[in-house]
């Protein structure tokens, strides 16, 4: 098993760095450790170092290890969905109780999870992914239909937004992501401004080799796999 305990030191000490340079306090960056692939005992391992959030990319995925099923552990994990959701596996994203899913990426699956969070009184917390750089590879909306949509998306009873996220164009050079997440703060900034009555005070940017750049650009949630927990099979991690 790699350092976990020491990775996460080191990570929470760079956040602690970026903020600080960004002139923002660290308090205001949530560390999402993604243990997507790994086994519950590397979930443990970062628990036993202070680690609380987490996130995965898969529903069954994350209700093996983060379901009410799931081993009790103190102090209780909070878990993150970050990987886009089909329509079929939409009852067991609910049934994981995540705090927040931050891959809301079109009209469809949103209409879906609110119908089913509203038949069971909930309300999920919930962010926008925005497909910034327009990949066709890639999940989101555009800005353009999340423009469109918004009225819709805002009035659905089961959901309740709290802001926006992306994953910009894989790159060699992590400074080529920054232009991606300045985008994201200003389309951020710019739905706030039309859509007052929601909350918008999330933005989830930011990965391993980019996360420092995120929070110069204001991220709030950034998603670290592999600099936590290691390096996944390839095969997997191209997800
Ligand atoms: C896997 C994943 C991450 C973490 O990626 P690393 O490069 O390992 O930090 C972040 N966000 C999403 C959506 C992911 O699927």
């Amino acid at each position: 098993m790699p350092p976990i305990s020491a990775n996460l030191q080191l990570i929470r000490q760079r956040i602690a760095a970026a903020a600080a340079g960004a002139g923002r306090d660290p308090a205001g960056v949530t560390l999402v450790a993604v243990s997507k692939t790994h086994g519950f005992d590397f979930v443990q391992a970062a628990i036993a170092a202070g680690q609380i959030e987490f996130g995965e990319n898969r529903p069954e995925e994350a209700y093996a290890k983060f379901g009410p099923q799931s081993p009790p552990v103190l102090p209780s994990p909070r878990l993150h969905l970050i990987g886009p959701i089909q329509s079929r596996k939409a009852e067991i994203a609910l049934a994981c109780r995540p705090v927040l899913i931050h891959s809301i990426d079109r009209l469809k699956i949103a209409r879906r999870l609110s119908n089913l969070a509203q038949a069971q009184g909930r309300r999920l917390d919930i962010l926008f992914e925005i497909n910034i750089a327009g990949e066709s590879s890639k999940a989101g909306f555009s800005p353009d239909e999340l423009l469109a949509d918004l009225p819709e998306l805002l009035a659905l009873p089961g959901l309740c937004s709290h802001g926006l996220m992306t994953i910009p164009p894989l790159a060699p050079d992590p400074e080529r992501a920054r232009p991606y997440f300045r985008q994201l703060r200003l389309l951020r900034d710019d739905v706030a401004a039309r859509f007052p009555q929601a909350d918008w005070s999330q933005l989830s940017m930011g990965m391993s080799d980019d996360f420092e750049i995120a929070i110069a650009e204001g991220a709030t949630l950034v998603r670290v796999g592999s600099a936590v927990f290691g390096p996944r099979e390839a095969v997997i991690s191209s997800q």
